[in-house]
């Protein structure tokens, strides 16, 4: 969601006249768009924050904008006390005002834009926002309070920005939201969304994240069995092999529905690849909880997961950490070697099978299952392939067009 509000901001100043620079003596402009997601993330954003002090005090004429997360949490009033060397703070309820706080700041009116830029994936990817917000309450969870309850945009305006992306060179869409597949229109389900933005003309492949397990159902599931525009490979957070966990975080789902959900989707989309996020040290967690988090790694034969320590959120003091750090971070170095080792299995598993791929480069590009692939030649860029897979290096497939 921050790469893509990034990518948003960074269209309004493109508009503006504006280009980008990773080379700071040489901005105009400074923009930081803060994560409050964890505690460590803030802790980067405010320390990113410091360090431009130097950059204003060596051009006083700079504007320097903080937006996001943090800046919604923090708010207006402490990051101005703290940093009085900051122009401007949009808070991510307001991001989509951005554009008029900068008008402000910067002046002419903007051009219209026809091209997309990806700052973060490969350039013929392109995120389509469908959903801001969230309206679930998950225990551990900041987003709901930074970025406010879950408002869904109309197919209409989400269809434009897609078609608008598809011609500006996209091959492969990514619908956002934190619970994307909960997005319903006036007259709209999520599913006959995805036909719709599957029909526009010139699209490879559609993606979307992060769905939650509460909102599959079985329209959606005929659709990925009908659709291979659809890619097999879905980021579906569990957070905990649990139930008893799983119940304290609220998360509304039990292992068992968890691992039902994803047999009925494979069943849908054979090798379908699954990744998926899990919190350790959670309040409470007890060793037989961690087990059992460990053992849905297998069970769940994810491709790959993001492992987070448990952080505290302020807003949320009744549930501080009630492990110690060094055991929560030796739990973390065990589920990260767990999941490694499974990763390497799922990975190796695909030797000797068919992946499609669309290529970025002659040699590089991405299998449907989300995985690196690489072969010796004849990928054409931009172009789907079928490449078949004769080893695993890493977390990279490597094999040869067909
Ligand atoms: N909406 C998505 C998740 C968005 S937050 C979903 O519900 O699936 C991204 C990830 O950050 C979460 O999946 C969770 O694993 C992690 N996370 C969120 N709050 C956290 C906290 N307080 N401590 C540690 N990890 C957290
Ligand atoms: Fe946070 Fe995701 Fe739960 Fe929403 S569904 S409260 S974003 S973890």
């Amino acid at each position: 969601m921050n790469e893509a509000d990034s990518e948003n901001i960074a269209a309004a100043f493109r508009r503006r006249g504006y280009t980008l620079t990773e080379d700071l003596k040489k901005a105009d402009a400074v923009v930081v768009n803060t994560c409050t997601v964890r505690q460590r993330a803030e802790d980067k954003a405010i320390s990113q924050i410091g360090r431009l002090r130097k950059w204003k005090l060596a051009k006083p004429e700079g504007k320097l904008f903080i937006v996001g997360c943090a800046a919604q949490k923090l708010g207006e009033k402490e990051i101005k006390n703290r940093f009085p060397f900051v122009d401007e703070v949009v808070g991510a309820k307001a991001i989509e005002k951005f554009e008029d706080s900068l008008i402000a700041q910067l002046g002419p009116s903007p051009k219209s834009e026809t091209t997309h830029q990806n700052l973060f994936r490969s350039p013929l990817t392109a995120y389509v926002t469908i959903m801001r917000g969230c309206s679930l309450k998950c225990s551990y969870c900041i987003v709901p309070a930074v970025r406010g309850p879950a408002v869904f945009l109309s197919a209409e305006a989400i269809l434009e920005d897609a078609a608008a992306k598809i011609k500006a060179g996209a091959k492969e869409i990514v619908l956002l939201g934190q619970t994307v597949n909960a997005w319903r229109g006036a007259k709209t389900t999520f599913s006959e969304l995805l036909s719709k933005v599957l029909a526009l003309p010139g699209l490879q492949r559609l993606r979307f994240m992060s769905p939650h397990p509460l909102y599959f159902d079985d329209t959606f599931t005929a659709l990925l069995a009908g659709n291979k525009k659809l890619a097999r490979y879905m980021h579906l957070p569990v957070q905990s092999g649990s139930d008893r966990i799983l119940k304290l975080m609220r998360r509304g789902y039990t292992r068992a529905q968890y691992l039902g959900l994803l047999e009925k989707l494979r069943g849908a989309a054979p090798g379908l690849a699954v990744s998926t996020d899990f919190i350790v040290g959670y309040p409470g967690e007890t060793e037989e909880d961690f087990q059992e988090t460990l053992s849905l790694i297998e069970e769940g034969r994810f491709s790959m997961a993001y492992c987070f320590k448990y952080s505290p959120r302020s807003d949320m003091s009744e549930m501080a950490a009630t492990m110690s750090e060094p055991d929560i971070e030796a739990r973390l170095e065990i589920l990260l070697a767990a999941v490694k080792t499974n990763s390497r299995l799922v990975l190796n598993e695909r030797i000797g099978k068919i992946e499609e791929v669309l290529f970025e480069t002659e040699t590089y590009g991405r299998a449907s299952g989300n995985f690196a692939v690489r072969v010796k030649a004849r990928g054409t860029p931009g172009k789907m392939a079928e490449v078949l897979v004769a080893g695993a290096d890493k977390n990279t497939l490597n094999g040869k067009v067909l």
